[in-house]
């Protein structure tokens, strides 16, 4: 069967016409074709010059970092892998982010083990890809006693359970970090499990990586706009793989809308900043984190004042629930400051950047920290798929297609992991 010509936008000077192999092997069993070469590429010139598509084990749409996390496993799994994504580059959550690996914002459990494996596999990649990445540690401050009252019940619930949580009394406080403002501080929670990765630089090392060691194929300024058992419907033209999965982060419109809607999944805004290189070399070595990210962190759940906490921001900090926020800073490995964020929800998920966002996140961190430069130089906004009380959501609509995604707004913390239990289930 010959298609039509297309153009393939991600190398423009190739003229290309694809030809198909007939459909007849397609998808008899996945596990069947483990066999299948590694270094296999999804195309190839036959001897007329022509560009010949062939198939592969598995077609991966989206190169964030829950693509290249399926990617990674697959490869590792012998099989071969061609990834696809819209943008010139990964372009969504997953180089919006911290960067942080966090391990200690996870309740003990299943969703700690998680993390601490992704953790394991991001520390071999890191080293591999060479991907900037070290141990920041994460000061969780206190400035009011109901705030306090949670840290000293947090550090006490979670002794024994795989946490390393190091109660601060107020005089311990600068020896984590400069410039806090310690007269209004109370005391701190310190713990060494929260890891910097450089979030900007991350999703291309690892598809440079992973093209150059595991022979995964690339194909990017190419949109997926159709999945069905054995194909995949592109903007290049029809590719053939023995199974696809869907991780377009946020994009539930294109591919699997029935699904995605049936789910119950929605979208989540945030709002980030940045601010320029801090001057003289200045450090903040651990990410730094107030009150109002106990309220969100599965780590604080079973602590039992965290009810008096609640009531106590719905009455002072009203503002900032309203737009759901709460305040990480970090230090880049180029200086500047990365602060975060607020969170809209399902419909408000669209909403314009708010100079009121900036306001209340930048006077929440003042009260904390007086950063040396406190300017904004940068500002933008990142969306992830939400789905309450659900950490990763995972959909198989028909044979040999699945839609994963990360639902918890932890996808850089545990998508090494969720995506290792996917492949380890497809490759049998
Ligand atoms: C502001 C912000 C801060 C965060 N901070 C952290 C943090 O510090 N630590 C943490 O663990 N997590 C954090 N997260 C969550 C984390 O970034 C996400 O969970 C993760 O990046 C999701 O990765 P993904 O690959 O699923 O999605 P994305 O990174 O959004 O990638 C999806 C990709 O799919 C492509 N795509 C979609 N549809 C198609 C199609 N039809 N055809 C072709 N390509 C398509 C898109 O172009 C995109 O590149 C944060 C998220 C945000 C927004």
């Amino acid at each position: 069967m010959k298609a039509a010509p297309s153009p393939f936008r991600a190398q423009p000077s190739h003229k290309e016409e694809f030809e198909f192999v007939e459909p007849q092997d397609l998808c008899q069993s996945f596990q069947a074709q483990r066999h299948v070469a590694l270094n296999q590429t999804t195309r190839r010139q036959d001897d007329k010059g022509r560009y010949v598509m062939t198939k592969v084990d598995v077609a991966i749409v989206g190169a964030g970092i829950m693509g290249l996390a399926h990617a990674i496993h697959a490869a590792r799994a012998g099989l071969s892998v061609a990834v696809f994504d819209r943008s010139a580059e990964a372009n969504g959550a997953s180089v919006r982010n911290f960067g942080m690996l966090a391990v200690v914002a996870q309740a003990p459990g299943a969703q700690l083990a998680s993390a601490r494996r992704a953790l394991g596999l991001w520390q071999e990649i890191a080293l591999q890809a060479g991907i900037s990445m070290h141990r920041a540690g994460c000061l969780f401050l206190a400035r009011a006693s109901q705030e306090m009252q949670v840290l000293e019940e947090c550090a006490a619930l979670n002794k024994d359970n795989g946490h390393a949580l190091e109660l601060l009394t107020k005089s311990k406080l600068p020896d984590y970090a400069d410039n806090l403002n310690h007269d209004a501080l109370l005391g701190g929670l310190w713990s060494p499990d929260a890891w910097k990765v450089d979030q900007r630089q991350a999703s291309s090392r690892i598809a440079d990586w992973l093209r150059r060691e595991h022979g995964v194929t690339f194909h990017f300024n190419v949109s997926v706009h159709g999945v069905t058992s054995g194909t995949v419907e592109t903007s290049a033209g029809t590719f053939r793989a023995g199974h696809t999965i869907m991780c377009g982060g946020d994009e539930f419109g294109t591919l699997l809308p029935d699904a995605f809607r049936a789910s119950g999944v929605t979208r989540c805004q945030l709002q980030m900043l940045r601010t320029p290189v801090q001057p003289e070399g200045w450090r903040l070595k651990p990410f730094i984190l107030g009150g109002l990210s106990m309220t969100r962190y599965s780590l604080f759940a079973s602590c039992p004042s965290l009810a008096a906490l609640k009531a106590y921001q719905e009455a002072y900090y009203a503002e900032h629930l309203k737009h759901g926020i709460h305040v990480i800073a970090c230090q880049e490995a180029d200086g500047s400051i990365t602060i975060g964020d607020s969170h809209a929800y399902g419909d408000a998920a669209d909403a314009a950047p708010s100079n009121e966002i900036d306001r209340l996140i930048m006077s929440d961190l003042a009260g904390m920290i007086t950063l040396p430069d406190a300017t904004i130089a940068d500002r933008w906004i990142g969306r992830y798929a939400h789905l309450l009380g659900t950490d990763a959501l995972t959909l198989a609509p028909e044979q040999g297609v699945c839609a994963v995604t990360m639902t918890n707004g932890q996808g850089m913390t545990h998508a090494f992991a969720v995506a290792e239990g996917v492949i380890r289930d497809l490759a049998g």
